[in-house]
């Protein structure tokens, strides 16, 4: 069951300058950024959305800020002999509708049992967060004491449900098969999209505030009037400071 995606604007209002985006709460700052950025305003809309519709709306986000279609990564050849760095690029529209986001997850268990799980959501995470396990196999626990919809976990199933749960949400174990293009081998890359996104936004955030320290300094505009400016016309702009100086 596929829902509508919910319309984000662009980040870059004033409001989103006061986003910290090293603070290390990751669930946190990604409620209040699709809060924000969102036609879906409610914290706790987003709080209950599962991870990958999180992911999904953040990665619309980078596309709808810097009108971009594709993500681009550099990973090093992991055959020891090689270690070459190589580039290779995500279209984001692919990313963004991948996500079946609703359905529970069945795994099926020594061939006659059925356990089913449902989708964690962002508030999951916060929770799992909250509740510091001490160890891996206490947070497999605790998930699947969260998730379970349906059916008996016997502690040596928890490993093989923790997999199916990671499978069933492709964008949040999300790996890339590319070649090197040095010698060929095929890379398994795990990709964290969460952490690509925000660091994009991050990014563009200092890119934000130069551009208003540049322009405030220069013409004495205030922080709103160099936001009410469109952002190619506040590249110009900048541009023609640079060339004075
Ligand atoms: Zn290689």
């Amino acid at each position: 069951m596929h829902q509508p995606p919910l319309n984000v604007r662009p980040f870059g209002q004033a409001v989103d300058l006061d986003l910290d985006f090293s603070d290390a709460d990751r669930p946190e700052l990604v409620t209040r950024l699709l809060g924000q950025c969102s036609e879906h305003g409610d914290p706790a809309f987003w709080w209950s959305q599962p991870v990958s519709a999180r992911t999904s709306a953040l990665l619309r986000l980078v596309a709808a800020t810097e009108q971009a279609e594709a993500l681009s990564f550099t990973a090093r050849c992991t055959q020891v002999a090689c270690g070459e760095m190589f580039e290779f690029e995500l279209p984001l529209h692919g990313l963004v509708v991948g996500a079946d986001e609703t359905t529970p997850i069945r795994v099926l268990l020594d061939g006659q049992r059925v356990v089913t799980l449902r989708r964690p959501t962002g508030g999951d995470l916060r929770q799992w967060r909250a509740a510091r396990p001490a160890s891996r196999a206490e947070a497999v626990r605790m998930m699947l004491d969260t998730l379970l919809l349906d059916g008996q976990v016997r502690p040596r199933d928890e490993a093989r449900l923790a997999e199916s749960i990671a499978a069933a949400d492709p964008l949040v174990a999300f790996a890339v098969s590319c070649n090197c293009p040095a010698c060929g081998a095929t890379n398994e890359v795990p990709v964290d999209l969460d952490a690509t996104a925000l660091a994009r936004l991050g990014a563009h955030q200092q890119a934000l505030l130069r551009a208003i320290h540049g322009l405030a300094s220069h013409y004495g505009w205030s922080e709103s009037q160099v936001l009410a400016i469109p952002p190619a016309r506040r590249a110009q702009y900048l541009a023609f400071i640079e060339h004075q100086s």
